[in-house]
């Protein structure tokens, strides 16, 4: 039994938590991201991710998505290196595998997920990438992909690994919301599967293998839109790139992101606010842990 220490995300630990930026530092210092996602009808999901990393510090972001799209995302992420990969159906294929690992091989992180769709080969793919050694942030499809398959993530225990879902997504891979204690069925699956896991919501509880409960109090309704859960990928992603551990990245990213969330509601309302503004106000919510 887990004595459970539930802690509010506050500057007392973000403070200590934000990547230092070195003023000699060059791109590599600040780490190599591949983002791998996207499909044909999600266009805008990788898109937001990328431009949330760069926003966040990231020294270089690629991004790894089916061939048709590949022109919309080279055309919106200028600050980013978008790539084709081969597809079927609008989604990546399974022989996209051996360029995703050539890719990787150069990356610090990897951010899987955002877009993917759910399509056997693509969740094939996801259960392949997963055996990487590199630092891993899964999110959306990603996760989907798991559901039934959860031994692919306890078998990456040791290695950095972050799961951002929500909470169908939970549900999907096996998270016991039944008792209704959103911060003990986040500790439980942390624990038990050996992963740090953002139970995305209002009030989005991170865990850690350890046992560490984090409770996050940034963020509003403004963030209820599709295209939210991608930027928060970019942002956790992005701070992992710059070696911050999977704990201290989720925590502050969820912070970071809940934040700028709240700083766009100010000027736009909760009803305006879309992700690309949550992703132009995360320079004003850094700024306020720096
Ligand atoms: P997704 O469902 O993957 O798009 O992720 C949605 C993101 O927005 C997550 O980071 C949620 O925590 C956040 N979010 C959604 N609704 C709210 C809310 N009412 N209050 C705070 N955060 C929210
Ligand atoms: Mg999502």
């Amino acid at each position: 039994e887990v004595t459970t220490l539930i802690r509010t995300v506050g500057l007392d630990l973000l403070k200590p938590a934000l990547p230092q930026r070195q003023l000699d530092g060059h791109k590599g210092t600040f780490g190599k991201l591949l983002i791998v996602g996207g499909a044909v009808g999600y266009t805008g999901a990788p898109y937001l991710t990328a431009s949330a990393a760069v926003r966040t510090g990231c020294g270089l972001v690629s991004l790894g998505v089916p061939k048709t799209i590949w022109p919309i995302e080279a055309a919106k992420c200028v600050s980013a290196m978008p790539f084709p990969l081969p597809e079927k159906n609008g989604m990546l294929a399974g022989k996209a595998l051996p360029q995703i690992l050539e890719k990787l091989d150069g990356c610090d992180v990897l951010a899987l997920g955002p877009g993917l769709g759910r399509g056997r080969e693509t969740a094939r793919l996801v259960w392949e990438l997963l055996k990487t050694e590199k630092p891993l942030v899964l999110d959306a499809d990603g996760i989907n992909a798991l559901s039934g398959h959860i031994d692919l993530l306890d078998a990456r225990r040791g290695r950095p690994t972050v799961l951002t879902p929500h909470e169908v997504e939970f549900a999907r891979i096996g998270g016991d919301l039944s008792r209704g204690d959103r911060e003990r069925a986040a500790q439980d699956f942390a624990m038990a599967h050996g992963c740090v896991l953002v139970l995305k919501g209002h009030r989005t509880v991170t865990a850690s293998p350890e046992g560490d409960v984090l409770v996050n109090t940034t963020g509003g309704s403004g963030l209820a839109k599709g295209g939210s859960g991608d930027v928060l990928t970019g942002v956790i992603a992005s701070l992992m790139a710059q070696r911050a551990d999977a704990l201290r990245a989720a925590a502050v990213g969820v912070w970071l992101h809940g934040r700028a969330g709240d700083l766009a509601e100010q000027e736009l309302t909760a009803y305006s606010v879309t992700p690309e503004d949550v992703v132009r106000k995360l320079p004003d919510a850094i700024r306020e842990i720096l």
